[in-house]
């Protein structure tokens, strides 16, 4: 949106907001190599690492689905608001005050920061409510679990007042709209609290932005019979998407390559303060696919299988039905995925009271492979000691084995299970080999192929950037967007009649028409791109500016890809002219024939000067 922001301050949210840190509050960044790092890719699914970010440049890139930019752009997509949310998103996080150049068209923020905005001062009045008189029980409750003043500070717990409209009138009072409140899932349609008389979680984003709260009942005589209420799903709280804890535990699970999932709020909390700084629990829903997803991209290791991804179940029938709810989920997660089981059935945030901080640590500590753990249960059931009990126990555990969707997984399961039996491989593997074939299973179906996230489409032919025809075109695009420098004012005589392919020729028409003085400017390539631009043109100037140089960039560099563009050029013309004249009789038009001969002799001697330059 060019003229809608002060340049000065864009610029400034481009230069300050570190890149690598925007997308490392998404996903975990390792080095990659020549600079850059690498994750897993937040637009498309994918187990190993496509996704690129380039600090130095400002830019990151996934070569697995194409989506890239710079850091307006991430924020644009991965939190799918507008260019100006996004911006302003950004300058927020720095602590800029983003001064406008059209006051007059200057429109409200967008839904998406107005509900965050909300949210923020919702926690602040809930916080200051604890201390009230009529949280009393809500405190009491917190120090019967082991939670001090300052362990509520530090998880932002809050109390919501029993009036009513108290929330309500406090964000009048900020000058925030009803129509926001509604959205934000604070205030009800006919104008109530949501939350009434209970105590309040909130549940942050990675990056800290208070999504949303789950709440507990703590009167009796509490309207909502539900133990727990969440915040609906709004703008910003999608409840498959949001896991409790994420704020504090996310630097660590990248750190330590581990994620510990508990049950409640209070087990969260309990861990952290018992020094298992990884936990998380998944808010009002059973853990799922995406939360898999999104832990997945924390852990972010280039192999997948390295993380450990630990579930605290109870042991009892509804922790054993979670496991294998787990264990159904993809095969990859699976794999890296523990089971911890306490055998007195305390939850974690119990566990701590009666037995200390270190005996949550050993329960972590004590984690048995997911597999193993649902193997177990299955075999509990029947008597191992009789070979017709071993053979109904393998019937039972069959199916397990042949829902495993990874193939390379399934023959060290198939031995354990054998051990676990006492029984022969081979019997065990026919056994459910015969079953697979019995019950015709049809395969799980596979993973969806990694799909390309692009949402918005080009009219544009998407160039191939393997091809070695294109590669001067290519190349010489690397070049201008890499080290503009190097070329001469004029572009070395370039136009974009010199580039045949049409994204390529469209991407030099973009370099062409910019203002001379954006060459030197430390936003060279990001000011390329603005927001009518095409959406195959910006990818295309991202990639290039991000793809590795095979020799430091020299004036010579530059007239070697730029030779090879003239004659390719010249080249064409040339053969047209000679069809031309193949086609004219030199007798009866010897006028035109002799000017188009001349042509063609002076087009070939430029030709000459212009192979001996690349010799
Ligand atoms: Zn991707």
């Amino acid at each position: 949106m060019p003229g809608y922001f002060n340049a000065e301050d864009l610029q400034a949210v481009r230069e300050r907001s570190r890149i690598e840190d925007v997308v490392g509050a998404v996903l975990t960044l390792r080095p990659g190599g020549g600079g850059a790092l690498v994750g897993l890719c937040p637009f498309h699914d994918e187990k190993t690492p496509s996704f690129r970010v380039t600090p130095s440049r400002g830019f990151y890139y996934c070569f697995g689905c194409g989506e890239g930019g710079d850091v307006i752009r991430f924020v644009e997509r991965n939190q799918n608001v507008s260019f100006v949310e996004a911006v302003e998103y950004l300058a927020g996080r720095i602590g800029l005050q983003m001064r406008y150049t059209d006051l007059e068209n200057r429109s409200e923020p967008g839904l998406r920061i107005r509900v965050l905005e909300a949210n923020r001062l919702a926690e602040e009045f809930f916080a200051r409510a604890l201390t009230s008189p009529e949280a009393i029980v809500g405190r009491q409750f917190l120090a019967a679990r082991g939670f001090d003043q300052q362990a509520a500070a530090q998880f932002g717990i809050g109390y919501a007042p029993s009036d009513g409209h108290a929330l309500r009138d406090y964000l009048r009072k900020m000058d925030v709209a009803d129509e926001t409140m509604v959205k934000a899932g604070l205030v009800r349609e006919n104008g109530w609290d949501f939350f009434q008389s209970r105590l309040l979680w909130p549940i942050r984003d990675a990056g800290r932005s208070t999504l949303g709260f789950g709440a507990r009942k703590i009167f009796d005589n509490d309207r909502i019979p539900a133990k727990y209420l969440n915040t609906p799903e709004t703008a910003v709280y999608k409840k498959s998407n949001v896991l409790y804890g994420l704020d504090l535990a996310r630097a660590n699970i990248a750190k330590k390559n581990q994620a510990v999932i508990v049950e409640g709020y209070t087990d969260v909390m309990a861990a952290h303060l018992a020094g298992v700084d990884t936990a998380v629990a998944s808010c009002g829903t059973a853990f799922g696919e995406d939360h898999a997803r999104l832990l997945q991209r924390l852990l972010g290791s280039a192999d997948v299988r390295a993380g450990e991804v630990i579930f605290t179940f109870d042991g009892d029938a509804a922790g054993q039905a979670a496991a294998l709810k787990v264990f159904n989920l993809e095969s990859s997660f699976t794999t890296q995925t523990y089971v911890a089981v306490e055998p007195s059935g305390l939850d974690p945030c119990d566990l701590r009271i009666k037995q200390g901080d270190a005996a949550l640590r050993e329960l972590v500590g004590r984690r048995v492979p997911l597999y193993r753990f649902v193997m177990e249960n299955v075999l509990s059931g029947f008597d191992l000691e009789r070979s017709d009990g071993r053979l109904q126990a393998l019937r039972a555990a069959a199916p397990l084995m042949s829902s495993i969707r990874d193939a390379s997984l399934v023959d060290g399961y198939l031995r354990e299970l054998a051990q676990l039996l006492g029984m022969d491989i081979n019997e065990v593997r026919r056994e459910v080999g015969d079953q697979r074939k019995r019950r015709r299973n049809p395969p799980a179906p596979e993973p969806a192929p990694d799909a390309p996230a692009l949402v918005e489409v080009s009219s544009l032919p998407v160039p191939n950037a393997r091809d070695p025809r294109l590669e001067p075109q290519r190349g010489t695009l690397r070049l201008m967007l890499r080290a503009p420098e190097i070329f001469s004012a004029d572009w070395n005589q370039l136009t974009a009649a010199h580039f045949s392919h049409p994204a390529y020729r469209a991407v030099a028409e973009q370099i062409f028409s910019a203002e001379p003085a954006g060459r030197t400017s430390p936003a060279w390539p990001h000011l390329l791109i603005g927001d009518g631009t095409d959406v195959l043109v910006a990818r295309l100037i991202v990639e290039l500016s991000v793809e590795p140089l095979l020799r430091d960039p020299s004036p010579e560099y530059a007239a070697e890809y730029t030779t090879q563009l003239l004659l390719a050029e010249l080249s064409g013309r040339i053969e047209q002219l000679k069809s031309r004249l193949q086609r004219t009789n030199p007798v009866s038009d010897k006028p035109g024939y002799d000017q188009m001969f001349q042509q063609l002799v002076g087009l070939e001697s430029k030709r000459k000067q212009l192979r001996a330059r690349i010799g």
